[in-house]
């Protein structure tokens, strides 16, 4: 057990002083490989509070991370921070409290599944590829007119003697 990592804590440690308080800014690079792009996390700041109960140490925490995530519609990079609090129940039978790995669950956590540069993100346009916040493109995509639809189903109808039976 490596005594020097800043997210491990020595139970009695925490029990002779009666708890104690940390704050800590994790190194990016610590929960990269937590994502699917190593560049995500920009930032981590880590509060955490340790309180000594009967038989067992209460831990509450909260973790603020700043990421370089890509719009859902337009895929330009976007820098959003999420929090979130935790907390954790250790009993006196561990020596060591180890944190990392409820830091990283919670640092994974953190991240949204979709983000949006903006709400009113107008995306890419999906014939030219465009982003259509900064340039526009005669492209007809996304006017619907009647005409468009009748077409659609007769190429629908067309399709159907060639599909595979199930
Ligand atoms: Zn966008
Ligand atoms: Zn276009």
């Amino acid at each position: 057990m490596q005594e020097n990592d800043p997210l491990i804590f020595k139970y009695a440690d925490i029990l002779e002083e009666g708890g104690r308080s940390v704050e800590l800014s994790p190194a990016p690079a610590v929960y990269a490989d937590a994502f699917d792009q190593p560049d995500t996390v920009k930032s981590m700041h880590l509060e955490m509070e340790f309180s000594v109960g009967g038989d067992s140490i209460l831990l509450e925490g909260k973790l603020r991370g700043e990421f370089t995530l890509n719009c859902s519609r337009c895929d330009d990079p976007v820098t959003r921070t999420f929090e979130d609090s935790f907390d954790e129940v250790y009993p006196d039978t561990v020596e060591y409290i180890d944190t990392r790995e409820l830091i990283r669950e919670t640092a994974a956590l953190l991240v949204p599944m979709k983000v949006l540069c903006s709400e009113e993100c107008k995306g890419r346009c999906l014939v030219c590829g465009i982003n259509r916040n900064r340039q526009t493109c005669a492209c007809t995509t996304g006017r619907t007119t009647a005409f468009d639809v009748l077409g659609s189903l007769k190429i629908a109808d067309k399709d159907k003697p060639g599909k595979k039976k199930l």
